[in-house]
């Protein structure tokens, strides 16, 4: 991905595009890739980076939702749990199987949610990653060493998917472009354009990087813009009414000492009635999350100090060594685009929303990262009719995505790269590119290099917040490596020092926020 080449593409062409996205989160990305699989012509924009929203700061896992099957969702579990099996068939490099333990401290635990685990299994079919099984006691405290023994019973193992996500949407992205998908980071959408009789036939936008303006003419708009989903439909209809409601969810992330052992904690039943995890993810553990309705959007929501409370409180009745607020490497914060219900944001439906405005533009939102492959799929075939576009069937039940290879095991730090890490090996031959940034992460300075130059990066803390994850697992790690990532990316993008003082500046300012002091 070359973004000088698909800001060309976006001036030069001519003709209409089959389909613009807006939005470069799971849901858009999913949708560039459905359709340029499909053969159409399509275009996506991100106003930040790719996956600067909700996409790159979820709780990492790729599931059916045991939750939802509380609720009595069994539709939307049976095709999570489907979706699910998808997701690792074709990523393989970046989804792949949990056990999670459901530790039981009363004597009605084991009954109940082995049963329902059980129920879990089955809604899984043939896309199953493992059987639910009890525990005792002895083979509990086995998988999760670190837990408080105290009282308990037992316990039940189950299985889910684990990813990351915004690695995942870096290749989604990279698939997109594969296929032919022109996409733009750092590109807002300003407007949308109507013709005569009043229907979207196009959006305009702002490069950034050089201020000029972009007008792109289109059939079909999709609208994938996550929490800020009305605010786009109100650019072609400002009366419309609210479709989208907001609720935060943070993270904690620790020392992977807290959680001992490949398997991850469920808590099913919270104080406030939540689910809460504490999973194994790059060599930490990280706690959520929490379910906090809010006004407005942002691209940078903040934690509340009572949710980071709740988590540690939550935390310190399961560990016989409880975590503290010194213990926090980072904390980091999303927003749910929930659709618009009735009740609790914690009990609105994580199904996913079509809407069609009188003016023709499409909304895509609401579900999970898990189901953005049968939301864009649910899309595109919508974008279609309405677009009269050309039809073929959706190819992506068994598209493989960016990066597949079933050989990952052998890739160490640089799995996540897939088939990419073998360039990035390249890369590292120069010495200087093999040098680890900061000793408490695996990072090296070729992959720096490497999305400057193949991954679209175009700041710091692309490198550090999503490109790796240096932000989300360690913040002082983080803000140790800005400087020298500032560097090799000006080297890159041929910028100068005044460039690199103010991205290294802005960089330390954005990671306090992911400190818990
Ligand atoms: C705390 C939390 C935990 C979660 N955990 C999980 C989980 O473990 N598993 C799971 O399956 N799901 C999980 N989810 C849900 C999942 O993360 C979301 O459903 C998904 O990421 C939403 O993606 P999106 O593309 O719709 O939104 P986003 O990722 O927010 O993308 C929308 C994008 O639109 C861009 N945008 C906005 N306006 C414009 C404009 N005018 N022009 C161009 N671009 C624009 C934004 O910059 C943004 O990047 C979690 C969500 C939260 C909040």
């Amino acid at each position: 991905m070359q973004r000088d080449t698909m800001l060309r593409n976006l001036r030069e062409r001519q003709e209409p595009w089959d389909i613009v996205v807006i939005g470069g989160g799971a849901t858009g990305a999913g949708v560039a890739v459905d359709a340029a699989a499909r053969g159409l012509s399509v275009a996506l924009l991100e106003a930040h980076d790719f996956g600067k929203g909700t996409s790159s700061r979820s709780t990492k896992l790729v599931h059916g939702g045991v939750r939802y099957l509380e609720q009595g969702n069994v539709s939307l579990v049976m095709s999570a749990l489907k979706e699910r099996g998808l997701m690792r068939q074709n990523a393989p490099h970046l989804v792949h199987d949990l056990a999670f333990v459901v530790p039981n401290y009363s004597w009605w635990e084991a009954p109940f949610y082995g049963i329902g685990l059980k129920m879990y299994d089955l809604l899984a079919g043939k896309y199953g990653f493992g059987a639910s099984k009890l525990l005792s006691k002895e083979e509990t405290l086995e998988r999760l060493p670190a837990l408080e023994p105290n009282e308990l019973r037992g316990g039940v193992v189950y299985y889910d998917g684990q990813f990351d996500d915004a690695r995942l949407l870096i290749h989604l992205m990279m698939t997109a472009a594969d296929h032919g998908a022109t996409v733009l980071n750092y590109c807002p959408v300003t407007g949308l354009t109507k013709d005569a009789d009043g229907y979207v036939n196009g959006v305009t936008a702002c490069d950034l990087e050089t201020g000029e303006a972009l007008l792109l003419k289109t059939r079909m708009v999709v609208n994938a813009t996550g929490v800020f989903t009305d605010s786009v439909r109100q650019m072609a209809d400002p009366a419309a009414e609210q479709l989208v409601v907001t609720s935060q969810g943070i993270h904690l992330v620790f020392d992977r000492s807290f959680l001992t052992g490949d398997t991850a904690l469920m808590v099913p039943r919270t104080s406030d009635g939540r689910v809460l995890f504490v999973i194994p993810w790059h060599g930490h553990a990280v706690a959520g999350t929490t379910d906090t309705p809010v006004d407005a959007p942002s691209l940078e929501p903040r934690p509340l100090e009572e949710e980071i409370d709740f988590i540690l409180e939550t935390a310190a009745r399961f560990f016989v060594r409880p975590p503290t607020r010194k213990d926090v490497l980072a904390v980091y914060v999303g927003l749910r685009p929930l659709v618009k219900g009735e009740g609790k944001t914690s009990a609105l439906s994580r199904d996913h929303l079509i809407h069609v405005d009188n003016s023709g533009l499409l909304t895509i939102t609401g579900g999970k990262w898990t189901t953005y492959r049968h939301m864009a799929e649910d899309a595109v075939d919508h974008a279609i009719t309405l677009g009269k576009l050309n039809d073929t069937p959706c190819p992506t039940k068994e598209l493989k995505i960016h990066g597949y290879t079933q050989d990952f095991a052998a890739l160490g730090s640089l799995d996540v790269y897939g088939s990419d890490a073998e360039a990035i090996r390249t890369l590292a031959k120069d010495p200087a590119l093999a040098a680890q940034l900061h000793h408490a992460l695996p990072y090296i300075a070729a992959e720096v290099v490497w999305a400057a130059r193949a991954e679209m990066a175009r700041t710091v803390e692309d490198v550090l917040a999503r490109h790796t994850r240096a932000l989300f697992l360690n913040a002082n790690a983080a803000i140790a490596m800005a400087e020298p990532v500032a560097r090799l990316l000006a080297a890159e993008l041929g910028r100068d020092e005044v460039w690199i003082a103010a991205q290294v500046s802005e960089f330390h300012t954005l990671a306090e926020q992911y400190r818990v002091v």
